[in-house]
């Protein structure tokens, strides 16, 4: 009897507190659809858009979210640019190259940098963010952590919604965090540096591709893209105690760093000695570039050391340069490639474990499986694969035939499944 009463009493609380936040959420909404009607939508369109709305718990989750571990800049790299993005990136570079050349002529962007970008933030337009966007900024605009900016945000959404901009309007979907479409632009970021570029009159970076590519452009010529310049080259020091301070921001000319002992990699580079650059080095002991101004365009796109460098050498890749430094990264266990990565999975579900699809995205149900088969296979239990963990996945120690894991060919399958008799 007690357990009765005190079931029904807790089924109780939850159910207020959750009417509770249900009020406060509906009273905000209200406050959410004077705005919408304060960007020229009628009150009827307003309560349309609003009334199905409902408030995301695990939206706020998501903000609050501390990542499990911090991600090596080679595991990073290795799954952003790895040989098929470098594949699917050339066959967009042949299949718009009249947009793209009619872009570099109006914003002095190469192609290469404008389909890498492309190419990093949303898989070539592949994969877009599936969360209903009008949902997630209404949540953050009512509640958590940085109210004043997602309702800014959600202002900047619903003007391009009453413009006509976005054939999807209200069921537009995206990033818990807002940001969408082909370049994965955040709706205040859409309102300022979008184009038109197809000349429909309508800017949509969801549904068409010379929009989305030439306001890529656009938004690297505004942060400052210098045409026909390097975003970088590797170095290597002669002295790395004279070297002095790395990093972005610091600037000194391409004469003083040679003075300091920093070396081209690549001995036939010729950059003008009066040009400023910054020294960057991700980890200790690793890689090391000298960047120029281009490079922070790039890093303002996304402000991230690790971000940028996988646009920046997918760039050089898919005009014939190298797709990896030549300094090797300080580790003995590399990165796998998305391919690598569905060879992971493939396995881990073989070995019966639930990770759900074979993505190629190794998340927290992969990661969970893959620190179990570490314990039963006497390995560290990282939860992290990289080559070591692939060798386990192909007995024998021969890989299956359909996974070219040094292969620098083409490869592009949906699922790599290993044959049977390969086990
Ligand atoms: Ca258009």
């Amino acid at each position: 009897m007690r357990h009765a009463t005190f079931f029904a009493l807790s089924v109780l609380l939850f159910a207020s507190t959750h009417a509770q936040a249900d009020a406060s959420f509906d009273q905000c909404k209200l406050g959410l659809m004077d705005m919408a009607e304060s960007v020229g939508m009628s009150a009827e369109q307003s309560h349309d858009l609003f009334s199905p709305i409902a408030y995301q718990p695990d939206v706020i989750k998501a903000m609050n979210a501390q990542p499990e571990f911090k991600t090596h800049v080679w595991d990073y790299l290795a799954g952003l640019v790895d040989q098929e993005r470098i594949d699917d990136g050339r066959a967009m570079l042949t299949q718009h190259q009249d947009t793209l050349s009619k872009i570099e002529k109006q914003y002095g962007v190469n192609p290469a940098t404008v389909v890498a970008v492309w190419g990093v933030e949303s898989n070539f337009g592949k994969i877009k963010g599936k969360r209903p966007l009008l949902e997630s900024l209404s949540t953050l605009s009512c509640k958590g952590r940085r109210q004043a900016f997602f309702k800014s945000e959600l202002k900047a959404l619903l003007q391009l919604i009453q413009a006509g901009d976005l054939n999807q309007g209200g069921h537009i979907t995206g990033s818990w965090a807002g940001a969408f479409g082909q370049t994965q632009f955040m709706p205040s970021t859409y309102q300022r540096l979008a184009v038109d570029f197809d000349g429909d009159g309508r800017r949509d970076l969801v549904d068409s591709v010379p929009d989305a590519l030439a306001s890529t452009a656009n938004y690297l010529k505004k942060a400052g893209w210098q045409t026909g310049q390097p975003w970088g080259h590797e170095v290597v020091f002669l002295s790395k105690a004279k070297a002095g301070k790395f990093g972005r921001k610091n600037r000194r000319s391409v004469a003083e760093w040679q003075k300091r002992g920093i070396r081209f990699m690549d001995t036939g580079v010729r950059v003008d000695p009066k040009k400023k650059a910054a020294i960057i080095q991700p980890v200790a002991n690793g890689p090391a570039w000298m960047v120029f101004k281009n490079y922070n365009a790039i890093y303002s796109y996304n402000a991230s050391q690790s971000y940028a460098l996988a646009i920046a050498m997918l760039s050089d890749a898919l005009r014939g340069g190298a797709s990896a430094p030549r300094t090797a990264w300080p580790t003995s266990d590399a990165g796998l490639s998305r391919a690598e990565r569905r060879q992971v999975q493939t396995w881990l579900i073989e070995q019966g474990h639930d990770i759900g699809e074979v993505d190629g995205i190794l998340g927290g149900k992969s990661s969970a499986a893959i620190k179990k088969e570490q314990r039963k296979h006497g390995m560290k239990p990282t939860g992290r694969a990289g080559q070591a963990f692939l060798k386990l996945t192909y007995l024998g120690g021969k890989p299956p035939a359909d996974l070219k894991i040094h292969s620098t060919k083409a490869k592009k399958p949906a699922v790599v499944k290993p044959k049977r008799s390969q086990r």
